[in-house]
């Protein structure tokens, strides 16, 4: 079974680039960090532990991994790209706080086969499927 160590490995390969361990320490940070975190974010954490890490090559290896599949990019109105680890069957759908910026994730079978039949309905093959939803968390509806 190949790990997703193993795809990336493959992807740097096949793409003339050096498996380099800075690359595997930002790939290792992205799969035990939480999900939706920017390519800042992440290297503001992996920075604490590896000093020599600089903001260039975790964003550059941030790409990579979209690139690769391994990682999905995101947007949620603010003009930051998040990474989430693409974990492939399994759809979930955001809600995303306007105020603070919390996301949470939800998973729902009875969207899932609203949106499966909706995209029947009008004779569409669906690729891959996107819910945001946009409003305010319970933190920030008090005043
Ligand atoms: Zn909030
Ligand atoms: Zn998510």
């Amino acid at each position: 079974m190949s790990t997703v160590k193993d795809q990336f490995r493959d992807y740097l390969g096949k793409h003339g680039l050096k498996v380099t361990r800075q690359r595997e320490i930002i790939l290792d940070g992205f799969l035990s960090s939480p999900s939706h975190l920017s390519a800042e974010e992440l290297y503001l954490r992996l920075r604490k532990d590896n000093p020599n890490i600089g903001y260039a090559t975790v964003y550059r290896t941030m790409k990579l991994l979209a690139d690769s599949g391994i990682a999905s990019e995101r947007h949620f109105g603010d003009r930051q790209t998040r990474y989430e680890p693409n974990t492939s069957e399994e759809h979930h759908y955001h809600l995303i706080c306007n105020s603070c910026g919390k996301i949470i994730e939800f998973e729902d079978s009875n969207i899932e086969a609203l949106l499966m039949k909706t995209a029947a309905a009008h004779d569409f093959t669906l690729s891959h499927q996107r819910l945001e939803l946009y409003g305010l968390c319970p933190d920030c509806q008090t005043i």
